[in-house]
């Protein structure tokens, strides 16, 4: 290559074979053999010779059947007189690979290439910024995230790694540009927030130069950048001005019939004399060289990977938290009940992206490989109540602690809870438990970090919902045929059928199901039909709020239902105190039960539950009349009785109550069947879908549900 030159030099490739012949980004859509060859031809040259001006231009000779080659940007990425090759991510780009590599090797520069499957874009998507002596590289769309570490080696730069969001702006190239001055043009709503975090720490506020989405839209940031000249497709005049402003002269320079393939100024071009970085100096005299902040970490994944979306799931979550992912291995279970087992390799751009994903990773089952299995990091509790810093937050599925060498299961699983180990170092046995951050004593060592935490997921959750409340496995029937999700369209006797059908082999093994009615239960006349399964042993504790009772009371004493008599359906004429009424009754009596005893309350839910030695907490809230004396004001106080009574649940029944339902969900670890009845479909799916297999959704009337359960189970009054 020829030094020699005070001009910038610049690669181009004329437009011979320029056309639109697939779309592989969102400006090709539609655009296909719409570009004008006349017209493409007579820009480029336009554009040409106004750059000749300024600089000296090198050319590639064009290749048919290579319609993007004029996209030089996307040839390699030049510092001195290196060049790293471009790998493309697309097939339809990878033939101009050959003419790139053979043009630059005849050229003098020293080639290196990335491993094969490493898709990288050239200058496209990483962009040299002397003023700070730094390379932005982009990863999300075209190059991987695992490119960077690599620039980092093959060229001595620091790399600073930027996520690329919107479609539109597919290379960095189009949404972003440093200048000469040290400003940087961008288009910042093509970045991830972290991204944005990061150029707002390298780049100070007066230097960085926002375009807005409609000047985005028109390429501005596609520019190229020599001297004090800007060229660049259009701007607005607002921004003309800022350039003008900062020093820069704008040579606007239309390129509409690039623009149809998604490119302009930038991309035509690839800049051949980018100067050696002038590189910070250790206080040691030494260089820093080769910098990048991606990080990896190897995770394994084993269960039913693919027939339940687990591994899509893990996937997936990896790269929207803004890393990426390499399958390392895949090893398929053959058969339906084989598990299948992943080893993958997670890249994030920073430490704090890669632990948020490994977090997320674990707690959907994935562990770390054997040899780098290691016990939780512990710290201590120093104020009660309060949790160190990056405390580990547990979910709904059955973790494992490791504590001197050995896994522990936990005990009290729930989501929302952190875990305290109970363990001398160097002695056993330990215990893991799960505990709310309100109960902590100070001197408890917590877990923080998710090294030594697994989650079990997927088959041993299956084997889980078999068990007896007691423990004892169930064998080999476990029920999976009520299928987890919401369905408005399924036929609700069929899901009544089969939630009948479970309720009775319950009651039969002496297991444990638990109600959680709200008032409309009351109101839509199904307190009859809620009263007759308790009193047919199919409930063994009941969840609540002061309505449900103050209600069913109401009901049982006076006949009506927030004053509305439920036989005819009208209001009663003085019916909207009954319910005070109710309400002062049971307080002079003291309590429900005291209230059943003196031959007073002798129908209803609540008169079934104390006849019938039932269990039931109320919790109080805001809205509450009275309240009665068995409803529970202080709230921890009934968190932790509605705890209590849910121990060894098999199965909760939510029946038309949000409140008391999301806060029994929140309550209830995997593994516990959950059916939640709602006629809102938005209040079913938050409690339904909380990714476990054992939660049912049911969006329907709950008169009508408790009805025909009643007509399955108890068909004659018992
Ligand atoms: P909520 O809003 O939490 O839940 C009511 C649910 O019932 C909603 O999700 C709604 O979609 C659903 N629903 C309505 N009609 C339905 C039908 N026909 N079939 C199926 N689902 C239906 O309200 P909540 O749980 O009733 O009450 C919240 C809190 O307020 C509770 O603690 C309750 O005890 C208290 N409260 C007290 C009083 C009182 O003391 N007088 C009265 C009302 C509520």
């Amino acid at each position: 290559m020829s030094n020699s030159a005070e001009k910038s030099r610049l690669l181009v490739c004329p437009p011979d074979f320029f056309g639109i012949e697939y779309v592989i980004n969102p400006w090709m859509e539609g655009n296909v053999h719409r570009a004008s060859h006349e017209l493409a031809i007579q820009q480029w040259r336009g554009f040409a010779a106004a750059l000749e001006k300024n600089a000296e231009l090198e050319i590639i000779a064009p290749q048919r059947a290579l319609p993007d080659m004029v996209f030089t940007a996307n040839a390699g990425l030049v510092l001195g007189s290196d060049v790293v090759l471009s790998r493309f991510f697309h097939g339809e780009r990878r033939g101009e690979e050959q003419h790139f590599q053979k043009w630059f090797a005849a050229h003098g520069f020293n080639v290196h290439e990335l491993p094969r499957d490493i898709p990288f874009e050239g200058a496209g998507d990483a962009l040299w910024d002397h003023a700070r002596s730094i390379l932005w590289a982009a990863y999300g769309m075209r190059t991987e995230l695992e490119a960077h570490p690599h620039l980092a080696q093959m060229l001595g730069a620091e790399v600073v790694s930027l996520r690329l969001i919107d479609p539109r702006f597919y290379h960095l190239d189009t949404c972003f540009c440093p200048l000469e001055s040290g400003h940087i043009i961008y288009f910042p709503a093509a970045f991830d927030a972290h991204s944005n975090r990061v150029i707002e720490q390298r780049v100070p506020p007066e230097l960085r130069i926002a375009a807005s989405e409609d000047d985005a839209e028109n390429f501005v940031c596609n520019a190229v950048n020599i001297d004090r000249e800007i060229f660049l497709n259009r701007a607005s005049d607002e921004l003309k001005e800022r350039l003008r402003a900062a020093g820069f002269r704008v040579i606007e320079m239309p390129l509409d019939e690039f623009l149809k393939a998604g490119g302009a100024t930038k991309c035509l071009t690839l800049r051949l004399d980018e100067p050696p970085l002038r590189l910070p100096v250790k206080p040691d005299g030494e260089r820093l060289r080769g910098k990048s902040s991606v990080e990896h970490r190897v995770l394994e994944i084993e269960g039913h990977l693919l027939d339940s979306g687990l591994l899509e799931r893990a996937l997936e979550l990896s790269v929207n938290e803004g890393g990426s992912f390499r399958v390392l291995s895949f090893e398929l279970g053959k058969e339906r009940q084989s598990k299948s087992r992943a080893v993958i390799r997670i890249a994030a751009p920073a430490r704090e992206i890669l632990e948020k994903i490994t977090a997320q990773l674990i707690d959907l089952g994935a562990v770390l490989p054997r040899e780098e299995i290691a016990d939780a990091e512990l710290q201590s509790v120093t104020q009660a109540g309060v949790a160190p810093d990056d405390f580990y937050v547990t979910t709904i599925y059955p973790t494992e602690v490791r504590a001197n060498g050995k896994w522990l299961r936990m005990e009290n699983q729930r989501m929302d809870g952190v875990v305290v180990v109970d363990a001398e170092i160097g002695v056993d046995p330990a215990r893991a438990r799960c505990v709310l951050i309100r109960d902590l004593q100070i001197a408890e060592k917590i877990v923080v970090g998710t090294r030594g935490i697994r989650t079990v997921r997927d088959a041993e959750a299956r084997e889980i919902r078999g068990r007896r409340s007691d423990g004892a496995a169930a064998g080999a029937d476990e029920f999976t045929f009520m299928g987890a999700g919401v369905s408005s369209e399924r036929r609700v006797e069929l899901v009544v059928d089969q939630i009948a059908w479970e309720l009775r082999r319950i009651r039969e093994r002496g297991g444990k199901v638990v109600v959680v009615p709200g008032p409309v239960v009351i109101h839509t006349g199904a307190g009859e039909h809620l009263a007759r399964l308790i009193r047919g042993g199919f409930v063994q504790a009941l969840l609540g709020g002061n309505a449900i009772a103050v209600h069913d009371i109401e009901q049982a004493l006076l006949g009506t239902s927030l004053g509305v008599d439920l036989q005819r359906g009208s209001p009663v004429r003085g019916g909207h105190q009954h319910h005070l009424r109710a309400i002062n009754l049971i307080r002079r009596c003291g309590s429900i039960a005291a209230a059943v005893e003196q031959g007073i309350l002798t129908r209803g839910v609540f008169y079934e539950l104390v006849k019938n030695h039932i269990l039931f907490a109320l919790a109080g809230s805001i809205r509450d009349d009275g309240p009665l004396p068995d409803t529970q004001m202080d709230l921890l106080k009934s968190q932790a009785e509605y705890a209590r009574l849910l121990k060894g649940a098999e199965m909760i029944l939510m029946l038309s109550t949000m409140l008391h339902s999301i806060g029994v969900g929140n309550m209830t670890p995997a593994g516990v069947k959950l059916v939640c009845v709602d006629i809102n479909p938005a209040v079913v799916t938050k409690l339904a879908d909380r990714g476990s297999l054992e939660s049912t959704g049911v969006v329907t009337d709950v008169g009508l549900f408790l009805s025909l359960l009643v007509q399955r189970l108890c068909p004659q009054p018992s």
